[in-house]
């Protein structure tokens, strides 16, 4: 069976996605055909449709938040059947040779495939991706199970390296914090929340979604942090979050781009202060997490566009619109 596809297709960075129809392609050994059912809008995108990350295949289907159906299975693929649902991540490949890959991070992999920048991704009616890098996913709203796949798990990422920290400082309130919020807040921590001077609405979105405070991003917290998580791709935080956490500390930058962090006085690391990043997930946060997110409460906060509206998503996320996550639905 050949199915017709949709997708919207970006020519080249700056320029809007294009709608395109063409034969939805046969699965390769070792990979799926799903039926798009959503597909999350994540910040990245806009990196790469902006082009403020190198080098995307072009032309391109953004979208690496996938919830979709098995539609059709290669050669070779076992533990998958037709009419399954699955997600698929940002990391649709690994080398399995490299010495990241080798020691078990293959989130550094040196030669990886990524979901929506080096491969098609989600903003279709189709997608193909290797089972490998696939997860089967829950019964539920495939729109509320997609921001899972990227802003949740990357969030959960940046969680685990904020280490055992009970006051926890987020700076920026979109769709990844608002997830991780609740999770560390089922965890017993405490979530203090930092949003951009005026956004009123993003500050009550905060505390709706149990954090002990939220302020601007100009603000001190009430007391010192014990970590802080910047998911803001502002570079001008990560002195503003080194100054409002403990000796010891760790701020964690969550995101794949930032713009340059401005020199700051080396008083505000003493103390064994730390500045870690957080690049891409490995399979292993994946199972990880989407099995915390089964037993923990979340409440996914979702706008849907029809995916013919992807530009009209972007440009709602690029402008502060948005409280939680876009998601297309095909
Ligand atoms: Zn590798
Ligand atoms: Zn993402």
């Amino acid at each position: 069976m050949h199915p017709t596809m949709r997708a919207m297709i970006l020519h080249a960075p700056g320029a809007p996605l294009v709608m395109e129809e063409r034969p939805a392609p046969e699965p390769g050994p070792g990979r799926l055909r799903l039926r798009v059912e959503a597909c999350g809008v994540c910040r990245t995108d806009l990196h790469v449709v902006d082009g403020e990350l190198p080098d995307p295949k072009l032309p391109l289907a953004p979208g690496h938040e996938i919830v979709g159906v098995v539609e059709a299975i290669g050669a070779g693929v076992r533990g998958f059947r037709i009419g399954a649902r699955v997600g698929v991540p940002w990391l649709g490949g690994t080398c399995g040779r490299c010495a990241y890959c080798g020691a078990g991070r293959e989130n550094l992999c040196d030669d990886p495939v990524f979901t929506g920048y080096t491969r098609d991704g989600g903003y279709a009616t189709h997608a193909i991706a290797d089972a490998a890098y696939c997860f089967p996913m829950p019964d539920g709203d495939p729109a509320a199970l997609a921001p899972l796949l990227c802003a949740g798990l990357i969030g959960w990422r940046a969680l685990k390296m904020a280490g055992e920290a009970r006051a926890l400082g987020v700076y920026g309130f979109g769709a990844a914090a608002h997830i991780v919020a609740q999770v560390a807040r089922a965890q017993g921590r405490r979530v203090f929340a930092f949003v951009r001077r005026g956004d009123a609405q993003a500050r009550d979105f905060a505390l709706s979604l149990g954090a002990v405070w939220a302020g601007w991003s100009d603000e001190d917290p009430p007391e010192k942090l014990d970590a802080a998580i910047i998911f803001a791709p502002v570079g001008a935080l990560v002195p503003r979050a080194l100054a409002n956490v403990r000796k010891g500390a760790t701020v964690v930058c969550g995101g794949i781009h930032m713009s340059d962090i401005p020199s700051f006085a080396y008083a505000l690391l003493w103390g064994e202060r730390k500045i870690v990043s957080v690049a891409n997930l490995t399979r292993d946060d994946a199972r990880e997490f989407l099995g915390i997110a089964a037993q923990t409460p979340i409440d996914i906060h979702v706008t849907r566009y029809p995916l013919a509206q992807a530009n009209r998503a972007l440009a709602d996320l690029r402008e502060g619109r948005l409280q939680g996550a876009a998601v297309l639905i095909p």
